[in-house]
């Protein structure tokens, strides 16, 4: 087969201990997940239903990869979240069976241009634009959920140059992994490689060229990367 144009090259992740690599498919991100950091928002928790948005898969970042500060912002700020990487494809996939279809876990930066999110809120646009350009999404080496099972507790945190900015606990999670994977797959089938951003603790600030970033999720791994 030939092509018309170069063809388009999948973003795979590392999978921890093992050769083989993980292809990412979509990235979901939820948004509002840790009670906290909903309220500092200005749009409060405690909605009935988790809010839902995507990125573009070729935002992917690798761990140790430096993420060139994106243009039309002047306030570049990386949520640091679990991800949950899904092995086993499923619709309508119900709570009680949802971690099933789950390959394993990483630690993630939802790399956001909070001024247009602002502008987007402000203007009642979609927020596509804050959340998708190059290396908006850096994630760490998955680690297999049949060697670490499924977290649901423990430190989740990012430091700047050594300094801690955000800290909180996957147990404070609003909606758990299971919840969010039943309401994806309600709306549209998941399928293996697709990967879910979980939410971010309080207190996202914004980061600058020169920055060094390290996010760490407890039993998952550590992520880290460069702003250049
Ligand atoms: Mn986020």
């Amino acid at each position: 087969m030939s092509y018309a144009v170069p063809v388009y090259q999948i973003p795979t992740l590392d999978v921890a201990g093992r050769a083989e690599r993980y292809p990412v498919r979509r990235i979901y991100t939820i948004g509002r997940n840790y009670a906290a950091h909903a309220t500092e928002t200005g749009l409060g928790a405690g909605h009935s239903v988790p809010g839902i948005s995507l990125k573009p898969a070729d935002s992917i970042l690798l761990s140790g990869g430096r993420l060139a500060y994106p243009p039309a912002t002047a306030q570049l700020e990386p949520e640091v979240e679990m991800v949950v990487a899904i092995g086993r494809g499923g619709a309508k996939i119900s709570p009680e069976s949802a971690l099933g279809h789950v390959f394993g876990y990483a630690v993630g930066f939802d790399v956001i241009r909070r001024d247009v999110l602002a502008d987007c809120i402000k203007n009642q646009h979609s927020w596509d634009l804050c959340k998708s350009f190059s290396g908006a999404s850096p994630v760490s080496p998955i680690r297999p959920a049949s060697e670490i099972g499924h977290p649901a507790g423990g430190a989740i945190w990012i430091k700047v140059n050594g300094e801690e900015r955000q800290r909180g606990d996957l147990s404070e999670l609003i909606w758990n992994v299971a919840e969010i994977l039943a309401r994806i797959s309600s709306y549209e089938r998941l399928e293996p490689g697709d990967i879910v951003f979980t939410g971010t603790p309080k207190g996202p600030k914004p980061v600058k060229r020169g920055d060094a970033l390290h996010g760490h999720v407890a039993g998952v791994g550590d992520l880290h990367v460069a702003i250049v």
